[in-house]
């Protein structure tokens, strides 16, 4: 299989649409990719990025909450289920798929967590403060939900205008054919899903 290229997408891409499926397989070529998203998510000085972000229709996402290499812990969440949510916090939140655009958003405060990393070891945490925050960010991703969905009427009116903004710039690019077209995506999509899921 030839070597993907990733980058990170921007909305309104249909990949970040997607709601992926379980990973049933991690390979050389997998962890060659998750390396590649640390990268993309340190040059874009970010704290989490999911797979579909990168175009990878897989149920995984990584975190560093301090954003740069060689500092804090790089965690790799595996097939990620959250529960026993507690409490209510509003924090404002940016997206690296929607650069410049912050909001505040309503979580809950503390959740439970099971997931698995990148050597197989089973993860089994209570999260509290930015970790929580961050990772309920990014499994909505990869249940193609996005943080501007969970906004209040009033702010979802307010940023409006900046995805309005987001939506003719894509539709500019497809028209430039910097952006394969639904279908096309779609077909990439299931290949790698067949792959992986
Ligand atoms: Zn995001």
């Amino acid at each position: 299989m030839k070597r993907r290229l990733l980058k990170i997408i921007e909305y309104p891409h249909p990949t970040l649409r997607h709601k992926s499926k379980p990973l049933r397989r991690v390979d050389a070529e997998l962890r060659d990719m998750i390396r590649k998203m640390f990268e993309l998510m340190y040059e874009a000085r970010g704290v989490g990025l999911a797979a579909n972000q990168v175009d990878l229709p897989l149920r995984l996402f990584i975190v560093n909450l301090e954003a740069e290499p060689g500092r804090g812990d790089e965690m790799v969440f595996i097939n990620p289920v959250v529960s026993r949510p507690k409490g209510q916090v509003e924090m404002e939140e940016g997206c690296l798929s929607l650069p410049g655009l912050y909001a505040k958003v309503r979580r809950p405060e503390r959740i439970h967590i099971t997931a698995y990393g990148m050597s197989g070891q089973e993860i089994e945490a209570e999260l509290e403060g930015m970790l929580a925050r961050v990772v309920q960010h990014e499994l909505d991703h990869l249940d193609g939900i996005l943080f501007t969905d969970r906004l209040s009427e009033a702010s979802k009116l307010e940023v409006r205008p900046e995805l309005e903004e987001f939506e003719e710039q894509f539709l500019s690019r497809r028209e430039r054919r910097e952006i394969p077209a639904d279908e096309q995506i779609a077909a990439r999509l299931s290949e790698i899903e067949f792959r992986y899921c």
